[in-house]
């Protein structure tokens, strides 16, 4: 496993450390997929789901 860039603090993360988002989009781009490491998704993302 290579490691992944996170999409919110820039930073090198083991790929088992990853949240793997998969966000649709309503125009031509379709679905756009990207890497979070587990603490931006904790602070970040997790209060967006909840
Ligand atoms: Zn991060």
């Amino acid at each position: 496993m290579s490691p992944e860039t996170c999409a919110v603090c820039g930073g090198t993360v083991p790929f088992d450390s990853t949240v793997h988002l998969l966000v649709h989009t309503h125009d031509e781009a379709g679905a756009l997929d990207y890497y979070v490491c587990e603490s931006c998704y904790d602070e970040d993302l997790a209060p967006l789901v909840a």
